[in-house]
């Protein structure tokens, strides 16, 4: 049944994500019709930059945004850049954070929209969004944060951040792949980027993905029962795997702020190849990440590694280790071996 349609059959399907948008609602402290399904992460962020951009009467004005942002925004201001916007990139310091008196600086009087990720994907850093989006707001202007990497692992409540618009991502919390959605604060008018039906509230186009949408609420109430024991465990994993590793005397740094996504780890090796590193860890089993998940085959460094700085030794020995609920100690021991047997 098509929960868009009249007959009976719908009716099960229709309340199915009716109570999914409810109960992903009251996961992130927003009220049901102010979330939004989308096709996932990268939807959302395109709508969010795109949708706002298009509301601007003459078609210009400033979007601002930092250097270290996934592709989904990254490549959506490009595409912006080239329709005429103007885009500002934010320098991050050396931890990857964003500073709400840099973003001040560069607000302008035509500034459109402020977008600023909650947590990098790559380095795990947490952004001071709260403050961002009120020097944002003070500027009259717009305030987005992908929240994609924070969603599900953090606690996140849209009104404490103070966001107009959060993105998300159901596969980021083991909920299925290709299915997220953007939160749209009340009152706040932004373009459509799918045109077509009268789906998730005149707004976002096209038959819902039902069983993604059901699917996606129930893993983000999973993750959110047990939010602090898993931000807990995982940070205990990490720092059994860093302690293993230090003691094999190996030189590396570990990237990002200390204030981080629980159990992301993002370590540069000095003199070693992340690569390589990669595929040999993968043949003892263990799956890594080098720079963004989404650009691997990509030899070429990260953005994130180059907009951090990290010196020329070490920044080619880069990975990226997430550690999951389904992780133990004797995994984080067996990671530290693995690499330790691999670089010496
Ligand atoms: N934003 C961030 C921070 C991400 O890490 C990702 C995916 O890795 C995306 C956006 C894109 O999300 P999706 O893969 O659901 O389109």
């Amino acid at each position: 049944g098509n929960p868009s349609t009249l007959y009976s059959l719908a009716r099960k399907p229709r309340k199915a994500v009716a109570s999914a948008r409810e109960r992903i609602a009251a996961c992130i402290g927003a009220k049901p019709e102010e979330i939004h399904f989308t096709s996932g992460g990268t939807e959302a962020d395109n709508w969010a930059l795109e949708g706002a951009a298009f509301c601007s009467p003459d078609r210009q004005g400033q979007i601002v945004t930092s250097s270290i942002e996934h592709h989904a925004v990254l490549h959506t201001c490009d595409f912006l850049g080239r329709l005429g916007y103007c885009i500002d990139l934010l320098p991050v310091n050396q931890d990857g954070t964003v500073a709400a008196s840099v973003l001040e600086e560069l607000l302008r009087e035509d500034t459109i929209l402020v977008s600023i990720m909650l947590a990098n994907n790559e380095i795990g850093t947490i952004q001071p969004i709260r403050e961002l989006a009120e020097v944002t707001h003070r500027h009259k202007s717009l305030f987005h944060t992908d929240g994609v990497q924070a969603v599900g692992h953090i606690p996140v409540d849209v009104k404490e951040l103070g966001v107009d618009m959060l993105s998300a991502s159901a596969h980021k919390f083991n909920g299925p792949k290709g299915c997220g959605f953007l939160y749209i604060r009340d009152g706040i008018a932004i373009e459509p980027l799918m045109h077509g039906g009268a789906q998730e509230h005149g707004r976002r186009a096209g038959t819902e993905n039902v069983a993604g949408i059901v699917g996606m609420a129930t893993a983000l109430e999973e993750h959110q029962k047990q939010l602090k024991h898993e931000m807990t465990y995982l940070c205990g994993l990490a720092d059994i795997l860093l302690g293993h590793l230090r003691e094999t005397g190996l030189d590396f740094l570990v990237n990002g702020s200390s204030n981080r996504i629980p159990g992301s780890l993002s370590l540069s090796f000095r003199g070693a190849d992340g690569e390589m590193l990669l595929h040999r860890l993968d043949l003892m089993g263990t799956a890594v990440a080098t720079g963004s998940a989404c650009d691997s085959k990509a030899a070429v460094l990260s953005h994130v590694i180059q907009a951090i700085g990290v010196p020329d030794d070490y920044k080619h020995g880069t990975v990226r280790i997430t550690l999951g609920m389904d992780n133990n100690e004797k995994d984080a021991r067996t990671i530290a071996g693995q690499i330790a047997r691999i670089l010496k």
